[in-house]
């Protein structure tokens, strides 16, 4: 008999919470799911993944009907957007996955869900809704917050977030964007596409601070070209509520200052742990700004309380929330020694066109201190893309002095489904020889995956040595034309 009244609780029901609730209970563990609002599903459902993407395909649809003549048809008028309806669709998508993440859906899989504020009294006790509940393993999967900025006049000042931007009840004329991270260059470019005039402020010199500059460059200039107004180097002093705007006091690099107005003011400034409240001092589970401390494992500082998702301050996805689901899965409930391995890990800013990324990139080789070569095919000799009017673009792929891969990045259309390719090969060690000799159909834009690793092998096999051995065994005349 445990002296516990669970095998194992989990707080927050979101991503992570959710994948180790599931996997918990089927393995047959008593299982206890906490979360703070009345809902399972967590950010990507509610605030995140899920409203966002169905957004930026609306704004697609949206911008598709406005350049309807680049695609040899004839020219409409198209009215204004109502964003009560693109809301109205936002909710009914969110709906149909909730399903899925149904209190219901939980407990026919054998876990207890509760809602509540759990706070840790020990390491093995929580007090929620005014009773003790005691586990004997406990994961915290509280997600994060958008990080607000101390900033002179913003108690004053209505924002929002991205937990208001898809529940407004009109588009907004204009918006300033505080932030240049993935959150506001897609949301930057749908509300643009959709009619709003934005402007996005960046205190550095450049926008999507983990990608290769000269990918994020491409995306902004995109973006530019779209209508987007970008002010980089340009740090926020204070904003103020004018009544029907709101005003915004920058500073630019040098050293001017000056002021910018728009209808909302959106922040994206990054995120920060849900980790306060939860009485982890109580517990002994150490956490710092970033996140909680963690080993390997992803066992805290107790190490029979875990930790998964965007608490962990190292990739904040939903499919990270999910991989670190199963390792603490596999630590806590099966008992073996998993460790969290993000070598191959992949993820894509969902702008149009997307830009995806898997393992390194040539800024982390350079950093990491390692020779590496850089291979990249352009997306205007792709036929597929051009087809499809969609000539931006290129796949960047990184080799170690070994020629092994270190990563790979594909800015164009569909990046995020074309990675997967690299996700299998990378993750399986396949050779490139085996990616280069693999049929693709034509056209598709895969095919760039296998044209980048052509390029690698083109210099090798159309060499002059190889040319020489041939003319050597088999008299080859070379060329029947130009200047030899
Ligand atoms: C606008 C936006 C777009 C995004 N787009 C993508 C995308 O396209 N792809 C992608 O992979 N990721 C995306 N993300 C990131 C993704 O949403 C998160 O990485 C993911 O939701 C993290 O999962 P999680 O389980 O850690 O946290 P969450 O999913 O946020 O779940 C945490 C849960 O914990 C609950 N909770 C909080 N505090 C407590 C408490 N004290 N007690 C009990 N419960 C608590 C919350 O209510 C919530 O339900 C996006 C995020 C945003 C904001």
């Amino acid at each position: 008999m445990s002296k516990y009244d669970y095998d194992i609780g989990i707080l927050g029901g979101g991503s992570a919470g959710l994948t180790i609730a599931a996997g918990a209970a089927q393995f047959g563990a008593k299982t206890l799911l906490v979360d703070k609002e009345d809902r399972l599903g967590g950010d990507c459902l509610h605030y995140g993944c899920v409203p966002s993407k169905t957004l930026i395909k609306t704004a697609h649809v949206y911008h598709l009907m406005k350049n309807a003549s680049q695609f040899g048809l004839p020219r409409h008028e198209i009215k204004p957007v109502d964003f009560r309806d693109i809301s109205d669709r936002i909710k009914s998508v969110i709906a149909t996955i909730q399903k899925h993440d149904s209190v219901d859906r939980f407990c026919g899989l054998g876990a207890k869900v509760e809602f509540g504020n759990a706070v840790f009294k020990n390491e093995h006790t929580v007090s929620l809704n005014g009773k003790n509940v005691s586990a004997k393993n406990w994961v915290i999967a509280t997600g994060s917050s958008p990080a607000i900025p101390k900033l002179e006049g913003l108690e004053q000042t209505p924002f929002i977030t991205n937990r208001d931007i898809f529940y407004l009840d009109h588009l907004p004329k204009s918006m300033i964007v505080l932030g240049a991270g993935p959150i506001s260059t897609e949301m930057a470019q749908a509300f643009c596409r959709l009619g709003s005039d934005v402007t996005v402020i960046q205190r550095s010199g450049r926008i999507l601070g983990k990608e290769d500059m000269d990918m994020a460059d491409a995306v902004m200039q995109n973006l530019a070209a779209e209508g987007v107004k970008y002010y980089l180097n340009t740090s926020v002093l204070s904003v103020k509520d004018l009544g029907a705007e709101r005003e915004v006091m920058v500073a630019f690099k040098d050293g001017k200052t000056g002021s910018l107005r728009a209808e909302i003011i959106l922040i994206a400034l990054g995120r920060e742990p849900n980790l306060r409240g939860l009485g982890l001092e109580n517990a002994g589970v150490e956490y710092n700004v970033k996140g909680l401390k963690l080993d390997s494992r992803l066992r805290s500082t107790q190490k029979h309380i875990f930790g998964a998702g965007d608490v962990t301050g190292a990739y904040q996805f939903t499919h990270a929330a999910g991989y670190e689901g199963g390792i603490v899965l596999t630590n806590a409930i099966l008992h073996l020694p998993r460790k969290a391995d993000y070598t191959f890990f992949p993820w894509c800013t969902y702008t149009d066109p997307e830009l995806a990324n898997i393992g390194m990139n040539e800024t982390a080789a350079r950093e990491a201190g390692l020779k590496h070569a850089v291979w990249t095919e352009e997306f205007r000799m792709n036929d597929r893309g051009l087809a499809e009017g969609e000539g931006l673009g290129r796949i960047k792929l990184i080799l170690d002095e070994k020629e092994k891969p270190l990563g790979v990045q594909i800015l164009g259309l569909h990046a995020g489904e074309l990675i997967s390719e690299w996700v299998a090969a990378l993750n399986g060690r396949v050779k490139l020889s085996a990616l280069a000799g693999a049929v693709h159909p034509y056209p598709t834009l895969a095919e760039i995956n296998k044209r980048v690793v052509g390029n690698y092998f083109s210099g090798k096999i159309f060499s002059d040595k190889v040319k020489k051995t041939l003319k050597f065994f088999f008299s080859l005349r070379g060329r029947a034309c130009g200047i030899e």
